[in-house]
């Protein structure tokens, strides 16, 4: 029997769905974008699948330093991008000598590279901040901030240039096209590569696609935008998380389940029990309803979602037996839906995973 509960990750799924970018945004080069653990679905998983191939990613991003080692000593190849510019002065050589790029959002980071002296100038993305106001120089500091990076020898020219979206993901929001345009006045005219776009920008905002686009939801088959799927956009889910049912038991109409003891049946039924709770990632303030899918039926979650464990109500006609798979989301229910049930957003739900559920690339 396979381990439980598990992510099965699908090949066919991540390269179908970066070559449906590629449709999405023919004249642009892709930089999928693989942090945190490739979205909960393996980040050298994910890595190797898309990019050891012609036509496969050109380059990831990634949040954190030791990311980018860990793609780096498992072989990858392509361009890689420390998106929000975490580093330390004492990790500049190591970024040189790996060959990473990295964001520049902040004057500690220009003082830093400034001070050091390195055998080789440092690729850097210079972050404008158009309107999201989380990172990145305002408009106003721009012009000071690209002179001192053009006259710093640790600082390969040209300088890229990227800005990142707050509302992308709102269709009908004109802050998007506002920021498009303060990126696009500012930097006019300057060398460099140029990158705005997340996933939502790819598929929602085609002329912010520029030189590169950074999908990274999109990538795993899985749509940005509450209330839509990734299907709507051809894209397939890579992730189905299952587990097992392991027990099965016969309940009493009035009859209480799990902590707290507040779920109570309305007739006779059976409950099944499975292998997965907030131990393993899955979010224990899941309300009663939250569909789960066993024997292609879905069936309500009941009760508290434990650690190791939550309850559904399978009906008492239910012939699930122990040992039967049990889909928590998945090509045929899909994470979206289930992240609208618990009030929060696909996101969170593939990467918030533990390391105890086991990641299978399919
Ligand atoms: N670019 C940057 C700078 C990011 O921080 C992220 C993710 O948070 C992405 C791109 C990818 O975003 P999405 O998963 O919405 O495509």
């Amino acid at each position: 029997m396979k381990p439980f509960p598990r992510a099965e990750i699908s090949r066919h799924a991540l390269q179908h769905n970066l070559a449906r970018l590629r449709e999405i945004a023919p004249h642009s080069q892709i930089m999928a974008v693989v942090k945190a653990n490739g979205y909960g679905h393996g980040l050298l998983n994910v890595a190797q699948c898309v990019g050891n191939y012609s036509g496969g990613a050109d380059g990831f991003g990634l949040a954190r330093f030791e990311e980018a080692l860990e793609l780096r000593d498992g072989g990858v190849k392509g361009r890689l991008l420390l998106l929000e510019g975490f580093f330390r002065a004492s990790d500049l050589p190591l970024i040189v000598a790996h060959d990473i790029e990295t964001v520049v959002h902040h004057e500690s980071q220009i003082e830093m590279l400034e001070k050091s002296s390195l055998s080789k100038p440092v690729k850097v993305w210079l972050k404008v901040d158009s309107g999201m106001h989380r990172l990145g120089f305002s408009l106003t500091q721009f012009a000071d901030v690209y002179q001192r990076l053009m006259s710093c020898p640790s600082v390969a020219k040209p300088i890229n240039l990227m800005t990142h979206f707050a509302c992308a993901d709102e269709p009908q929001n004109p802050l998007t096209q506002k920021q498009i345009q303060a990126f696009e006045d500012l930097i006019k005219g300057l060398d460099g590569e140029r990158t705005l776009a997340n996933s939502a920008a790819t598929l929602f905002w085609p002329h912010s696609q520029a030189d590169w686009i950074r999908p990274g939801i999109a990538l795993y088959g899985v749509s940005p935008v509450v209330g839509d799927k990734g299907v709507n956009h051809q894209l397939i889910p890579a992730m189905e998380l299952v587990s097992n049912l392991i027990a099965v038991r016969e309940h009493k109409a009035g009859g209480t389940v799990g902590y707290g003891a507040y779920w109570q049946a309305k007739e006779d039924t059976l409950l099944g029990v499975v292998a997965i709770g907030y131990g393993d990632g899955y979010p224990r303030n899941a309300p009663e309803g939250t569909p789960v899918l066993i024997n292609g039926r879905r069936v309500p979650i009941v009760g508290r979602v434990s650690m190791d464990m939550l309850t559904v109500d399978l009906g008492k006609d239910a012939t699930d037996n122990v040992g039967d798979s049990v889909q928590l989301w998945g090509k045929d229910l899909a994470v979206e839906e289930v992240a609208e049930h618990i009030g929060t957003i696909a996101y969170e739900l593939v990467t918030k995973l533990t390391p105890r559920v086991v990641v299978e690339l399919l």
